[in-house]
């Protein structure tokens, strides 16, 4: 069971990517595990990253799929991966898919939790931090018992600075932006599945456990 997983900032990814690896016993590959591991283990294309991280540009594509195709070349993804955080662009995808061919392996499903702009902006506004113990509060899902009181120690909640709207729509439009062209890749390869994440955890993980254990033909 071969997956890319994608969804904006504050879909929920992290914790659907969680249970789907629980479920299914696959490996979950994210970008930054993945260059994390290649740099440890001093891997020639690892060493390479490195170079370009500590000189502050970003990883050329060819370095990039190099690694993904390392781990994906791992004995634990025999059965299957998830992969999250990769591609971020078109040009990424056609280069996963001849390294996917190169490997005889194929995507099964690329799978979308879609929240529109409107809602991803209340989930990631509304986040508060106390001030004294670190505790986290969600002034719509999680709200403290007395407005701005940290239920755990009496403490002043804050927002952090980069949960401000201004900085959390900035940040969603241009992922909106970036994921455009790829979700329209994938919608064109028959691999895109849209699931409703504006849903509860439980079921969103539902359907989408669903749509995993259908192989398309
Ligand atoms: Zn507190």
């Amino acid at each position: 069971m071969n997956i890319v997983l994608m969804g904006l900032p504050g879909a929920g990814k992290g914790t659907q990517a969680e249970r789907i690896v629980k479920e299914f016993h696959i490996p979950h590959i994210s970008t930054g595990d993945m260059f994390r591991a290649a740099v440890k283990e001093q891997t020639p294309l690892g060493v390479e990253a490195k170079r370009y991280m500590d000189s502050g540009q970003l990883v050329p594509d060819e370095v990039t799929i190099g690694i993904v195709k390392e781990r994906l070349s791992k004995a634990d993804c025999e059965n299957g991966f998830l992969l999250d955080g990769f591609p971020r662009t078109v040009p990424q995808a056609e280069a996963l898919e001849k390294t996917l061919n190169e490997l005889s392996k194929d995507i099964d499903h690329v799978v979308h939790i879609d929240v529109d702009k409107a809602k991803l902006l209340v989930r990631l506004t509304g986040r508060r931090i106390c001030k004294q113990c670190g505790a986290t509060f969600h002034v719509e899902f999680n709200p403290p018992a007395a407005d701005n009181v940290c239920d755990a120690c009496g403490g002043e909640l804050y927002q952090r600075a980069d949960d401000n709207a201004e900085t959390v729509g900035t940040r969603l439009e241009v992922n909106i932006a970036q994921s455009a062209p790829l979700l329209a890749f994938y919608e064109q390869r028959g691999l895109l599945r849209n699931i409703d994440g504006d849903r509860e955890i439980n079921i969103v993980f539902e359907e989408l456990a669903t749509i995993l254990r259908s192989k398309h033909i």
